[in-house]
């Protein structure tokens, strides 16, 4: 019984690697795709930008390289996300289920992050910063790169978000000010990942310094902000 119930729980976790996954039905095509290493760094990252897009009638993808393993259970870690996305908004998640810590250059990598951006063919794609100090998050910058090097003709703006290191140049500020309690909200439904380490905390902090701040700087002050490269 026990064999059967491991048996019937990895067919079921199994079924959708790789593949989209609906959470708000919609048509037509995606403005927004993010690449997100782990569980929870589409929302630390560009969270509030995601919800902001939504609310302006955009539809935002999200895939996740790794299901995050290292820092709990993968299936709790994918069942939060989910939840999380879908109370940003987010139309259709995507888990690629590549080991937590291990990501490389690997042509199976970067064929699968490829294919994603094939499929959708978006706008504005969000990563990492190269310069995060994770090298899941440096290495899922560096295939987003390399990936779209091997399109050409096809240039969508590419976007970099801040996690684990903040950006010492910032190209692209977003007042999120309107948006902070949802992406809060959204943060706190990853209840495995905000009980280890207070991330809403150090988040809430980031984002309002770089509105204060780099809005000062950009003449846009404003209460909260999320800063990305170029
Ligand atoms: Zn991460």
């Amino acid at each position: 019984m026990k064999k059967l119930g491991a048996l019937l729980l990895f067919a079921t976790t199994s079924l959708h690697a790789g593949e989209w996954i609906t959470l708000h039905e919609h048509t037509g095509k995606c403005h927004t795709l993010v690449f997100s290493p782990h569980p929870d760094d589409d929302v630390i990252g560009c969270g509030g930008t995601i919800t902001k897009r939504v609310a302006e009638g955009k539809r935002v993808a999200v895939v996740y390289m790794t299901s995050g393993e290292g820092a709990g259970s993968a299936a709790v870690r994918e069942r939060e996300a989910r939840k999380a996305a879908r109370h940003l908004g987010v139309h259709k998640v995507k888990f690629l289920r590549f080991p937590d810590g291990g990501l490389s250059m690997h042509r199976r990598f970067l064929g699968a992050v490829l294919s994603a951006i094939e499929e959708l063919r978006p706008s504005v794609i969000y990563s990492p910063h190269g310069d995060d100090g994770h090298s899941d998050h440096q290495v899922t910058y560096r295939l987003v790169t390399q990936a779209l090097q091997s399109m050409p003709g096809y240039t969508p703006i590419h976007l970099k978000y801040e996690v684990w290191t903040p950006l010492v140049q910032v190209g692209h500020l977003e007042d999120i000010s309107g948006f902070m309690s949802q992406k809060l909200a959204a943060l706190r439904m990853h209840v495995s990942q905000v009980s280890q380490i207070a991330y809403q905390d150090a988040i809430e902090g980031l984002n309002k310094f770089r509105g204060v701040m780099d809005g000062a700087m950009a003449g846009m002050p404003c209460t909260y902000a999320e800063a990305f490269g170029k």
